[in-house]
């Protein structure tokens, strides 16, 4: 994050005399308290400066790169999630193909009889299909995707950079979050490397931390 010069100085101001009123750092700046309120706002929920009430400012002695970190690692699934694409079991690759290029996907997520995550089918699984030399309409998606156990989930409440790591550690593109119930496991959402990068860019962009 960007600091300007005024929230520089407010910062030096408060590292030396903290804890300080706002009033007397405004008489440092010979500035009014008004002024400086967004600025003390500012530097309080990015996290450079604690408030105390009746007693002050003081700098919390954290850097940015510190700030962001736990920024980034408080960050949930659930705020990032996108919608998942789903295709039943007994579903031609020729189908699930078309499905991939009507919904713009990478990855497929396959359900049971009971509604149930049971595969994943990547862009890889679908073309090591149709190099060989089956009718696509006649093999169904469950011969060829990758099942259950061996599927990567992640759930709601998981931290977006545990999954990140998890999308690195297991060289995959995506994963589905899921949630459980007794039939199984519900497939509620899908988090990508497209997911993280789009995080990646909204955080460069953010005014605040
Ligand atoms: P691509 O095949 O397009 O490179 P991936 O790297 O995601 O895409 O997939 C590589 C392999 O890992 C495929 O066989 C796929 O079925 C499998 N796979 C993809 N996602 C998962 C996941 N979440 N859990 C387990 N296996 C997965």
């Amino acid at each position: 994050m960007e600091l300007s010069k005024r929230q520089e100085e407010i910062i030096e101001i408060v590292k030396e005399n903290g804890p300080i009123t706002g009033e007397n750092i405004a008489e440092k700046l010979s500035l009014t308290r008004a002024t400086l309120r967004p600025d003390l706002a500012i530097l309080t929920m990015s996290g450079f400066l604690d408030a105390r009430p009746r007693v002050g400012y003081f700098y919390t002695g954290k850097t940015g790169f510190e700030l962001l970190s736990e920024k980034i690692k408080k960050y949930k699934v659930a705020e990032f999630l996108q919608i998942p694409i789903v295709v039943k079991e007994d579903v031609s690759v020729y189908d699930a193909i078309s499905t991939m290029f009507l919904e713009d996907v990478g990855t497929l997520f396959v359900l049971n009889e009971k509604g149930c995550l049971s595969g994943v089918l990547s862009r890889k699984d679908l073309l090591r299909a149709s190099i060989g030399q089956q009718d696509l309409n006649s093999v169904a998606v469950h011969i060829i995707m990758t099942r259950m156990p061996n599927i990567t989930v992640c759930r709601k409440d998981d931290s977006l950079i545990d999954v990140a790591q998890k999308l690195i550690n297991k060289q995959i593109d995506g994963m589905p979050v899921v949630k459980d119930d007794e039939k199984g496991l519900t497939v509620v959402g899908r988090v990508t490397k497209t997911t993280i990068t789009r995080v990646f860019v909204e955080l460069a962009s953010a005014k605040i931390v």
